[in-house]
């Protein structure tokens, strides 16, 4: 093994630079040329035709079969120009990633290419093997795919990829997209018709999505040569470098040069497919970066991170190199997470988390703000469950990420207003009396506008004119959160509707009822506003005494996705039924308890086949030394005790590791699976992952360098 590790190294130090091809063209030039949206429809369809498609997305209606066809037809030809023979329905199963089937274009019993329309809306993929939590039985679940027309088709590779909706045949979904797409449907009504309020001419909110993606980077021969990295993404031994990132000098620093590349690479096979990448820079830790795009509408922008994800993989290959997204993937150093920025914004153009420089529009502003506060409150604990992972376990509370406590960051001066409205709420308005300026909420734009103030240790931080919300996992999907949230808005928002439209059903001043109802939602949400250090021990406790979750595990952080207010609230809004959601936190458990599996398995094959052996022969040549020393006469107390210490550990970890096998085979044998998830968060990750962990860390700073079979975390991470 040890063969192995030096082998990589060499690789390493031999590698030829790679050569990216960087097109001469400005950006603006190719920018999108790989993907086929409302523009390339605009030139390639009839402007009837293009009238119908543009009206149906709009609108969220069905596409009739004859535009279908026309679409389909203008599709397949600018495919076929661009060198396209196949093309695919793409789609988010719930296994995470994506997932598609090639069929070509050409059509052999005609003899001619063909795309039809009815293949464009709908496709029936072998889905058997995709998870249904049980829904149908595995062999009868057969579901289809439907074409989203709200995200652009793309052409990736050789094949026209068609961004898809996967439901089984009894109407259930199947995948993550659903879900959103009524999620942002539902956020579109609510906000509407409290816009309604204040402006007639509001007819659509659009929510907004903006995700920084970090990720670290690895040669791609050291990657090969770690088995953990390898099966599960993140390395299950290693001692911490003697450097990590104490020093700060990796954040914002030069950024290395073959990533240099890579980036690049990456950036642009990205603008071509019409993801518009804007900002890259160094992450805390070493060998970790960041990536953002500038925001685009939900789906739209989900569909194109998961898609950046897929490139990133791609494209680290030809630099030799690899992209890891997991959110751990290194002990003791910062973890990666994907902070999904977000707003709401009307088709007149407003943002409604801006505040504004009217004294009227920032009653809106308010309205929009106050909302999502108590939205947050009152389902923090589905917010948390909606970006629970087994790889997110390892991030969320390490003193780098925001804590498994929900809270909202709002800043100073957002918390001076709040706390003015809430005291100052009850104004008489006399005649020609200013009530914004009574109400101390004239003039935010201005405070605002210089609070720069910023907390990243919080997992959901008001940033000017949009909430990061910071605690999602860089390797999920963003469109479970992103359901969460923009459901929970849209349902505060009707109950906001119905709370204001009451009291002016009484008689009380438009102004006014919604000024009351934002003071009473002030007022029964202030316990999930926090300002302080998310990361500190006292914020735990003071969570506790507020009572607030903590939850760490992810088969219990879940769990609030079945209880009774979560499923009223996702049937109310026709996201899913009961079983649906059963089904669901199923398919999360299996995978959890797969997951926690490999690593177990990973950790006593190579604890047992490649540590110990190493340990023992190591020993072997100090016992050979201790012996030789006291034949000579010379005291031999420090090899000795470096041989006890080795066979310490050792000891150790046979034991560990015997005992884990052994829980192991008793934890598979109980049916119920989330008692199966518990069985292997509490007695086989959390009991025994750290212990065995320790014992081969401390055998790495023993035994001979020479001898270590394992890349070493130095060498993972500071060499290129
Ligand atoms: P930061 O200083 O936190 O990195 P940036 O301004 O760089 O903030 O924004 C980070 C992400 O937020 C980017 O993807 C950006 O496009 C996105 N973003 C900016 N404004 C909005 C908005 N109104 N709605 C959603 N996302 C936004
Ligand atoms: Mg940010």
């Amino acid at each position: 093994m040890a063969t192995l590790r030096f082998k990589a190294l060499n690789t390493l130090n031999s590698r030829a630079k790679v050569q990216v091809d960087i097109p001469s063209a400005k950006v603006s030039e190719f920018f999108g040329e790989d993907s086929f949206g409302m523009k390339q429809m605009l030139s390639a369809l009839a402007p009837a035709v293009y009238k119908k498609v543009s009206e149906a997305i709009k609108n969220h209606e069905k596409i009739d079969p004859e535009t279908a066809d026309s679409v389909a037809s203008a599709a397949k030809s600018w495919a076929m120009s661009k060198g396209a023979t196949h093309f695919t329905h793409w789609f988010q199963p719930l296994t995470g990633g994506t997932a598609e089937k090639h069929d070509s274009f050409f059509d052999p019993i005609s003899g001619i290419e063909k795309f039809k329309g009815s293949e464009l809306v709908q496709q029936e993929p072998d889905a058997s093997s995709f998870p249904s939590g049980g829904i149908r039985s595995t062999f009868e679940a057969r579901g289809y795919t439907a074409w989203d027309p709200t995200s652009d088709m793309f052409i990736y590779g050789k094949t026209l990829c068609i961004p898809t909706v996967f439901v089984s045949y009894t109407g259930e979904t199947l995948d993550t997209k659903s879900p959103l797409l009524k999620a942002l449907k539902a956020v579109d009504k609510a906000a509407t018709s409290v816009c309604q309020f204040f402006d007639k001419d509001v007819n659509k909110v659009v929510a907004f999505l903006g995700c920084e993606q970090e990720y670290f980077v690895v040669d791609r021969a050291l990657f090969m040569a770690r088995p953990d990295l390898v099966m599960t993404g993140r390395s299950v031994f290693g001692h911490a470098p003697a450097r990590g990132q104490q020093l700060d000098d990796h954040y914002f620093g030069a950024i290395p040069t073959r990533v240099y590349k890579f980036m690049k690479d990456f950036e642009i096979e990205s603008w071509k497919l019409g993801i518009p990448l804007r900002t890259r820079h160094n992450e805390v830790a070493p060998s970790q970066f960041e990536v953002a795009p500038l925001f685009e509408e939900v789906n739209a922008a989900n569909d194109h991170n998961q898609l950046l994800m897929d490139v990133m993989n791609r494209v680290s290959e030809r630099h030799n190199l690899k992209v890891l997204f997991h959110e751990k993937p290194f002990a003791g150093l910062n973890g990666s997470g994907k902070h999904n920025n977000w707003s709401l914004i009307t088709n007149t153009g407003v943002n409604l988390f801006a505040p504004s420089s009217t004294a009227k529009d920032n009653l809106l502003f308010l309205t929009f703000f106050v909302t999502a506060i108590k939205a947050i409150h009152e389902y923090a604990d589905l917010v948390m469950a909606s970006i629970a992972s087994a790889g997110n376990d390892f991030r969320l509370g390490a003193n780098e990420a925001p804590p498994a406590i929900m809270s909202a960051f709002i800043g100073k001066q957002m918390n001076d207003v709040l706390d003015e409205l809430e005291k100052n709420g009850n104004v008489k308005i006399e005649k020609g009396d200013n009530m914004y300026m009574k109400l101390g909420i004239d003039q935010i734009p201005e405070i605002i506008l210089d609070a720069t103030d910023r907390n990243r240790t919080s997992p959901f931080a008001f940033t000017g004119n949009k909430f990061e919300f910071r605690a999602v996992g860089s390797s999920d999907n963003s469109a479970t959160p992103m359901t969460v949230l923009n459901l929970i808005m849209a349902d505060q928002l009707l109950d906001f509707h119905t709370a204001v439209s009451k009291e002016i059903e009484k008689g009380v001043e438009k102004r006014m009822a919604i000024v009351g109802v934002l003071r009473k939602y002030i007022k029964e949400s202030k316990s999930i506003r926090f300002e302080g250090d998310g990361y500190s021990e006292g914020w735990v406790k003071e969570a506790e005494k507020r009572g607030l979750s903590n939850i760490k595990n992810m088969p219990r952080a879940i769990e609030p996705f079945l209880s009774k207010k979560s499923i009223e609230l996702f049937e109310r809004h026709s996201i899913f039924n009961k079983k649906e959601i059963e089904a669901r936190n199923e398919i999360k458990l299996e995978g959890y308890i797969k997951k926690v599996q490999i690593e177990a398995r990973i950790m006593c094959d190579l604890a047992t086949n490649h540590i110990v052996p190493t340990a023992i022969s190591y020993q072997n040549k100090l016992i050979t030394n201790a012996n030789g020393l006291k034949g000579l006469g010379i005291d031999n107390t420090g090899v000795v005790a470096t041989i006890k210490e080795i066979s310490g550990y050792i000891d150790s970890i046979k034991e560990n590791v015997t005992k884990m096998t052994d829980e192991r085979r008793r934890i598979n044998k109980i049916s119920e699976t989330d008692k199966r998830a518990f069985g292997y968060c509490d007695d086989i990750r959390e009991k025994y992952f750290s212990k065995i962990r320790r014992a081969v860390d401390k055998l790495e700073l023993l035994v001979d360098d020479e001898d270590w079979p394992l890349v070493k975390y130095r060498e993972l991470l500071f060499l290129r």
